[in-house]
């Protein structure tokens, strides 16, 4: 079984990228999720893990399949939300928020889209973290830190 190990993981993988195609999975995603608490609320861990969104904090939940990431208020309809805002989301343009009607077609769309975006959204996070650490800013600050002679501090803040 030895030689299969490498392949096993890279489908662990696969699989959990994926894992957000159902609504069961979204919903997992939500614990203690602070506007299920509002009395009355239209959006809810189940509302919007129906309208294609997984939780990514209190009051914050991003699509799989498209990666708009938005902050929601109570009386927030989580599916007018995705359809206004993701207008080049595969879930959007399927549109079934009835699970049970999903074609294996779709599904097989959905996984891919899933698995594709999960991959894109990796890289750039990637991309942004090599953008944030090459900024002028931030070379200014190293160049700064190592032109700086530590005995040229000044002593001034001794302990009294
Ligand atoms: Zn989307």
């Amino acid at each position: 079984m030895a030689p299969g190990a490498k392949r096993t993981t890279t489908a662990t993988k696969k699989a959990e990228t994926a894992q957000f195609v159902f609504y069961k999975d979204r919903l997992a995603t939500y614990k203690n999720f602070s506007l299920d608490e509002v009395p009355d609320a239209t959006c809810t861990s189940k509302t919007l893990a129906r309208a294609g969104f997984v939780c990514t904090g209190e009051e914050s939940a991003k699509c799989p399949f498209c990666l708009k990431e938005l902050d929601f208020e109570a009386e927030d309809d989580p599916w007018d939300e995705h359809k206004k805002r993701g207008s080049d989301c595969e879930f959007v343009r399927i549109g079934k928020l009835d699970e049970s009607t999903l074609t294996l077609a779709e599904t097989i769309i959905l996984t891919q889209h899933a698995v594709v975006m999960a991959k894109y959204d990796d890289q750039l996070k990637i991309v942004k973290e090599i953008e944030r650490s090459t900024s002028p800013d931030h070379l200014y600050e190293q160049i700064s830190k190592a032109s700086k002679r530590p005995a040229a501090k000044p002593s001034s803040r001794r302990a009294k």
